[in-house]
């Protein structure tokens, strides 16, 4: 059974606030692993290290989706211990 997450294991955006439920695998299943806005056609569509992951999801929490700062910094926190970045 492949392990659902509740996360998306490269920004840490709930997967439940995904509007598109999930990015999408080569053969355009989705992925329970990583959300749309990461995770597209099989690849990460933000390449980079886990700070600046943080730093464009903490931007993109705060300006897209209208959260508080403090809550986006929050969420944002546990971006380098997420499945994506823990093994680098
Ligand atoms: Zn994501």
């Amino acid at each position: 059974m492949e392990k659902t997450y509740k996360m998306c294991q490269s920004c840490g955006m709930p997967m439940k606030k995904d509007p598109n439920g999930g990015g999408t695998e080569k053969d355009g299943t989705k992925s329970k692993k990583y959300c749309s806005y990461c995770y597209k056609d099989g690849e990460f569509t933000m390449k980079g290290t886990a700070k600046e992951m943080q730093e464009f999801c903490t931007n993109m929490m705060t300006k897209q989706m209208h959260m508080p700062k403090f809550i986006a910094k929050f969420l944002c926190h546990n971006i380098p211990n997420l499945e994506r970045w823990k093994n680098k």
